[in-house]
C-alpha cells in the first residue's frame, strides 16, 4: 500500500532474515539476484518478487514431502485443495499455532466474545485448518467451543439443544439455515469461508432469520495459508486488517504496483513471523477496497465491501477495470437472481464500449433499475442493458465481441 513508506520494522527484517534460509526462499532470491537479509525499506520490500499459488505448487510437485520448506519443529500438517495437485500442504511449528491463537483470540475479543461464551463450530475439522485454529483462538481467550464440526442442520441443532451456544462460528449460508431451522440463543457469530458483508443485505437477513437476537455477526476474511488477514468487529463498519498477524499490500493486479487506499485492488499478504511455510508477498487473487478510516474499536483499516470478486479474468470497459467475478457478488444481493448464471457481452459502437447483462431469474418481479444502480456503485461501469432470462446455458461467461474473443469466467465460488 502507498501508505506503507519508510524502515521496516524490526518484526519483518528478521522475518525476511529468517526465511532467506529456507530453500523455497533462497532459491527465488538466488533467481531475482537479490538478498533478502540487506532488505531495510518499504521500497525495497515492495520490489520483492510476488509469490503465486502456482510457485508453491511447482514447489511441491517436484519434492512432494517438504517442497523446500522443511524446518526443525513443525508439529502439524493441513492440506487445502490445489487444482493442479489435489491438495496442497500447509505447515506450522509451535509458535505458529501460538501466533494465530493470539491472533484469532484478538479477532474474538473484537466480535465481543468472552470467557463466558459456549461457541458452536460448524466448520469441517478434517484435513483443512480453519476450524482448528478458531478453536484455539477461542480458547486463548478462555471461551469454550463446541466442536460440532460440518455435520447436518439437525445434528446441529441436536448439539445445540445440550452445549446451550450463545455464539456460532460458521459460513454464512448455513448459518442462515440454521436459523431458519430454529436454533435460538445466538447472540453473537462469527462467519468465514463465503462472502458475506460483500453481498447487500445477507447480514440483514441472517439477523432477521434469527429474529434480531444476534448483537453482531461479523465477516472474516483469511486464504488456507494465512488466517486471518482481516476481521470485522462487533460494530460491524467493514472488516479492519489484522496488521497484528500479516503485512497486507492491495496491488494494480495489471501492472503489479501499489494502489493508494480507496483503489480496488488485489490483495497480497506476507506473515510477520510464521515459520512452517511463510508467505512473502503472496498474491491471493481475492479483491477488495482498503480504506483508512478510524473505527470505534481504535481500529483504521477498513475493507468497506468485504472481499468482492477474484482478480482473474480481469478486462477493461470504458477504460474502467472489469472483474467479472465482482458481478456475482452484487447480483447475489437481489432475491430471484442467480448469481451463478450470467452472461456478459461487451461490444463496440462507434468506438464507445458497450456492455450488457443477462443473468437467470427465478421471477419477473425484479427491479431492473436498481440492479442497474448496484452494478454501477460496485464496478462504476454502467451497464448499457441487463436482461432477466429463465436459464443461462453456460455460465458465467464473458463475450468479449469487440476482439472476437469468446471467454469463459472461472468459477466465482459461492457468492450465494
Ligand atoms: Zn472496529
Amino acid at each position: 500500500m502507498s501508505q506503507h513508506e519508510g524502515r521496516l520494522d524490526a518484526e519483518i527484517r528478521g522475518q525476511l532474515r529468517r526465511i532467506s534460509n529456507l530453500p523455497f526462499y533462497a532459491q527465488r532470491a538466488l533467481t531475482a539476484g537479490i538478498d533478502l537479509t540487506h532488505v531495510e525499506t518499504w521500497e525495497q520490500f515492495q520490489e520483492l518478487p510476488l509469490l503465486s499459488r502456482a510457485d508453491f505448487e511447482d514447489c511441491f510437485e517436484n519434492d512432494t514431502a517438504w517442497g523446500g520448506f522443511r524446518v526443525p519443529g513443525v508439529v502439524r500438517m493441513n492440506f487445502t485443495p490445489s487444482a493442479r495437485l489435489g491438495l496442497l500442504p500447509e505447515f506450522h511449528t509451535p509458535s505458529d499455532l501460538a501466533a494465530s491463537a493470539r491472533a484469532l483470540a484478538a479477532v474474538a475479543r473484537a466480535a465481543g466474545i468472552t470467557a463466558d461464551d459456549v461457541v458452536q463450530v460448524t466448520l469441517a475439522y478434517h484435513v483443512l485448518v480453519a476450524a482448528r485454529l478458531f478453536d484455539e483462538g477461542f480458547a486463548e481467550l478462555g471461551a469454550c467451543s463446541l466442536q460440532a464440526g460440518a455435520v447436518p442442520t439437525e445434528q446441529q441443532l441436536n448439539l445445540a439443544r445440550r452445549g446451550h451456544p450463545t455464539v456460532l462460528m460458521s459460513n454464512p449460508s448455513f448459518a442462515q439455515r440454521l436459523g431458519e431451522a430454529g436454533l435460538r440463543g445466538i447472540r453473537r457469530m462469527v462467519l468465514t469461508g463465503e462472502p458475506f458483508t460483500a453481498i447487500e443485505g445477507r447480514r440483514e437477513a441472517l439477523k432477521d432469520a434469527f429474529d434480531g437476537e444476534l448483537l453482531s455477526a461479523v465477516d472474516t476474511y483469511g486464504v488456507s495459508e494465512c488466517f486471518p488477514v482481516a476481521a470485522e468487529c462487533r460494530a460491524e463498519t467493514g472488516m479492519h486488517l489484522r496488521e497484528d498477524f500479516c503485512v497486507v499490500e492491495v496491488i494494480d493486479s495489471e501492472t503489479l504496483d501499489p494502489v493508494p487506499h480507496g483503489t480496488a485492488g488485489e490483495l497480497v499478504v506476507t506473515h510477520r513471523n510464521k515459520q512452517g511455510m511463510p508467505l512473502l508477498r503472496y498474491r491471493t487473487g481475492d479483491l477488495a477496497v482498503v480504506e483508512a478510516t478510524e473505527c470505534e474499536c481504535g481500529a483504521t483499516t477498513v475493507l468497506p465491501r468485504g472481499v468482492f470478486g477474484r482478480t482473474d479474468n480481469m478486462t477493461k470497459v470504458k477504460g474502467v477495470k472489469l472483474y467479472p467475478s465482482q458481478v456475482a457478488f452484487i447480483l447475489a444481493g437481489f432475491e430471484g437472481l442467480d448469481p451463478r448464471q450470467y452472461r456478459i457481452t461487451l461490444r463496440e459502437s462507434n468506438g464507445v464500449d458497450q456492455i450488457a447483462l443477462k443473468v437467470a431469474a427465478t421471477t419477473t418481479d425484479v427491479d431492473i433499475a436498481a440492479v442497474k444502480r448496484s452494478l454501477k456503485e460496485g464496478t462504476l461501469l454502467s451497464f448499457n442493458d441487463v436482461e432477466l432470462v429463465p436459464a443461462i446455458d453456460e455460465g458465467p461467461t464473458v463475450d468479449d465481441l469487440r476482439g472476437d474473443a469468446r471467454r469463459n469466467i472461472a468459477s466465482v465460488g459461492s457468492a450465494k
